[in-house]
């Protein structure tokens, strides 16, 4: 597979990083990309015990858009359940039909705790939710343990480690059902009263956001050490940069060529930053409610636009220099 895929490219370099830790089976939950297609991958789950879902194991698929993990995987059930529709993709707001509550330091490990999690959640009408009777989710999950896949040839007898009285499922349990209050408040966040719990707890950290982006992203480093620390600290000191290279021009005029060449220069430093940036950069303004994704949104127009003006200040400065000249 490594030869098919641009190794520089980070949605490949992460999914590589995934399918490697998530190679072996857990007693919950496996996910492996399709033998022939990086960016499709077939998991299967095991049911909450001490809901209507004990006993199942259900398979489906994660399609990862070109932009993961900067965009949410798609996931699709393909074993009925009698909570996710079959075939459609699910509602959760770490699904693709809610691209703007995800988080890039989320994985597709997260998806599969969260689908845990949320099985024994009511479905509510939601987009691919089904509100069938205990009876009859147990009745499938029943049936669950014969199901074949056809595309990756698993099956859920032997898709997951067996359970052991020696193993703990009260821990991954309480961790999945952690997670699927968290995810279930963003995707209900315009109505229900999770959204009023949540807001000062929301308002208190965009306060923080919005005096200081680049504190923001540190925090943000700090709560996810393992994934996003290493790219965030060249995007914290990066807010200055973009303005010394224009520095050294003030002295004297710049010739047409050498103007041209300082300009390549610095569109090349930014293409060039481009991939480092990108991931640190954008969970900072994603993490927050509304109000400070709003602000941070301002605050890099603002300095968008100040970096602009001084460009062009330069270069007209520059340009009337060579007209006295001429003159
Ligand atoms: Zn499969």
């Amino acid at each position: 597979m490594e030869g098919k895929y641009n190794l520089k490219s980070p949605a490949v370099k992460r999914l590589m990083k995934e399918a490697a830790e998530l190679r072996d089976p857990t007693e919950h939950y496996h996910a492996q990309p399709l033998e022939d297609n990086l960016f499709e991958w077939h998991f299967s789950v095991r049911g909450p015990p001490d809901s209507d879902f004990d006993g199942g194991v259900y398979h489906g698929r994660i399609v990862l858009p070109p932009e993961y993990p900067m965009k949410p995987p798609s996931i699709i059930l393909l074993t009925p359940n009698g909570r996710f529709e079959v075939g459609k993709k699910i509602c959760l707001s770490i699904s693709g039909h809610h691209p703007e509550t995800w988080q890039p330091s989320w994985s597709i490990r997260t998806a599969l705790i969260a689908i845990i999690g949320f099985m024994p959640t009511k479905g509510e009408g939601a987009i691919g939710s089904l509100d069938y009777t205990p009876e009859e989710r147990r009745a499938l999950a029943k049936k669950s343990q014969d199901f074949c896949c056809e595309t990756c040839g698993c099956s859920m007898r032997s898709a997951l480690l067996t359970l052991t009285p020696n193993s703990n499922p009260s821990a991954e349990d309480h961790q999945a059902k952690r997670l699927a209050q968290q995810i279930n408040f963003k995707a209900e966040s315009s109505s229900s009263r999770h959204a009023s719990e949540s807001r000062g707890a929301e308002s208190e950290s965009s306060t923080s956001s919005q005096g200081d982006a680049s504190t923001s992203a540190e925090q943000e480093a700090a709560d996810e050490p393992r994934t996003e620390q290493v790219e965030a600290s060249p995007s914290a000191a990066e807010e200055d940069r973009p303005l010394p290279p224009a520095a050294p021009s003030t002295g004297r005029p710049l010739s047409p060529r050498q103007r041209r060449a300082q300009q390549q220069n610095q569109q090349g430093q930014r293409d060039g930053r481009e991939p480092a940036s990108r991931p640190a950069f954008a969970p900072a303004p994603r993490q927050q409610q509304d109000e400070s994704h709003t602000g941070s949104a301002v605050l890099i127009v603002l300095l968008t636009l100040a970096l602009a003006a001084l460009i062009f200040r330069r270069i007209y400065l520059a340009q009337e220099y060579k007209f006295d000249f001429e003159l």
